[in-house]
């Protein structure tokens, strides 16, 4: 007989889903400081007259104040008549080439650093830009033979160790396109050692530190950069992403401030605002300190947890075969009842399972499915599976659960592959944590329960995970170990 009422919750299902505000993409660009400042090269073109020699200065230095005064389309139209009167100047080509740089032209530029150094070689300051040209367009593999040809040449040159830092920049980045992040990792500590105040050193390791999970490894590496160069913007979007990540929303959130304000004129003002007042919004609903030990007060209502009744111990469960499913593959089973034994374990006896063979025994059961809208109930959530859990309200300190009914998605409904028995032991863990009583989300990007897609949890229990499963059923009395 029951007392109170019974009702269907339909707890939020994100397990692996894609967090609803996204950041925009972070910006790579190498800033135009590093153009080589231009060297006096008067010893090089001996045979020339000195009115030549000055005509050609005169040439540059109008160039350049140009650009200073950032009119560079007239630098370029500039600079290009003047190359056609005197072709053989590597210092206007090199010049010109700058032009380009600056306007991001990437090929003209390196077009131009190649033909100064045809007819002037060597020529450190053309050959160093060609580098930086090719790192900006995103052509590291052609950037590392100019910068290897720049060390060969001015080996005790004083920038001769940021180069040497640099290259190995440039070799990391062509390691992270083939997504071997750990080994490009391991290329920028090297370069750390060499330039350990490199801000496109550190900048490129925050990346790889990100890509690898490592996000507060990632947030160290932004602090360095900004405590170098506190107006770094793209470092600033970046440590909001890795907060938003990390599901600190109020950390975020003063980030994005700092570089709204830093950057009023950005073209992407707007979209920061827009990701403000989402973030601000939506920390207002987050309940818990990501920090803390469990995360006990994302997962009530109203301060009371839901849970299983002693009376219900063992939990009789029921999984599908999944026999004529799309997708679906014998070992998803396996990757649930992994699941299933953790979340046993966390209850340190506390909790226990049967297996039941008929569906209509069960009180916990679990499905699959090929179909995402099997998994989408709410209509506007994507996700990978779904928890409906049946409660009874007998106006205790807690809320009886009465039943769950799981359904997993058994493709990647991003890319509609099979899932890898990685993301599927992470869907199972996160929809069996709301079925053990976990009814809500953790602000901890590590925790399996927390709320958005994450690349950065591991698809095993964290600590917080077993601490709060753990809390809820401490005063229960841990059970004889129950055989099947
Ligand atoms: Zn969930």
């Amino acid at each position: 007989m029951s007392f109170g009422f019974a009702r269907l919750i339909q707890i939020c299902i994100c397990s692996l889903v894609g967090a609803n505000v996204l950041l925009p993409a972070p910006s790579f660009a190498l800033a135009p400081k590093k153009l080589a400042p231009i060297q006096n090269c008067a010893g090089a073109q001996a045979s020339r007259t000195r009115e030549e020699y000055e005509a050609e200065q005169r040439v540059i230095k109008k160039g350049e104040s140009l650009m200073r005064s950032g009119r560079l389309q007239e630098a370029i139209e500039y600079l290009r008549a003047e190359l056609a009167q005197n072709p053989r100047s590597a210092v206007m080509n090199f010049e010109l080439g700058n032009a380009f740089l600056r306007s991001r032209d990437f090929t003209s530029a390196i077009e131009r650093y190649q033909q100064a150094v045809r007819l002037r070689n060597p020529f450190p300051e053309a050959c160093l830009n060609a580098a930086y040209a090719c790192m900006d367009a995103g052509m590291e593999l052609q950037a590392i033979p100019w910068f290897h040809k720049y060390l060969r040449e001015n080996p005790n040159s004083e920038r001769a160790k940021d180069v040497e830092a640099e290259l190995l920049v440039a070799h990391a980045k062509a390691q992270m396109k083939e997504k071997r992040n750990f080994d490009a990792k391991q290329t920028l500590e090297r370069a750390l050692q060499i330039a350990p105040r490199s801000d496109l050193v550190l900048f490129t390791l925050a990346r790889v530190r990100s890509e690898l999970g490592d996000t507060q490894g990632a947030i160290r590496a932004y602090e360095e950069i900004l405590q170098i160069n506190p107006k770094h913007s793209a470092a600033l979007i970046n440590m909001a992403e890795c907060y938003q990540t990390s599901g600190q929303l109020l950390q975020a959130v003063s980030w994005l401030k700092k570089y709204a304000a830093g950057n009023p004129d950005a073209k992407d003002i707007g979209q920061i605002q827009n990701l403000i007042t989402a973030l601000t919004e939506k920390s207002a609903e987050q309940k818990s300190d990501p920090q803390a030990l469990d995360y006990a007060g994302s997962i009530t209502e109203s301060g009371r947890f839901y849970r299983w009744p002693p009376n219900r111990l063992p939990i009789k469960v029921w999984v599908s075969q999944g026999e004529g499913v799309a997708g679906f593959k014998p070992e998803f089973r396996n990757s649930f009842f992994d699941a299933l034994n953790s979340w046993m374990k966390a209850g340190q006896g506390r909790l226990q399972y049967v297996l039941v063979e008929a569906k209509e025994q069960a009180d916990l059961t679990a499905e699959w499915t090929g179909d995402p809208y099997d998994v989408k109930p709410t209509g506007h959530n994507v996700e990978q599976g779904v928890c409906m859990l049946k409660s009874v309200d007998r106006g205790r300190n807690f809320v009886e659960i009465d039943r769950a009914d799981i359904r997993i998605l058994t493709i990647d409904r991003n890319n509609q592959q099979p899932l890898s028995d990685d993301e599927m032991k992470k869907t199972c863990l996160h929809e069996l944590g709301h079925a053990m009583g976990l009814q809500g989300h953790s602000t901890n990007n590590h925790d399996i329960m927390f709320f958005s897609l994450s690349n950065t949890n591991w698809p095993v229990l964290s600590k917080r995970d077993r601490a709060t499963l753990f809390m809820i059923y401490q005063h229960y009395r841990p059970l004889v170990s129950v055989q099947q």
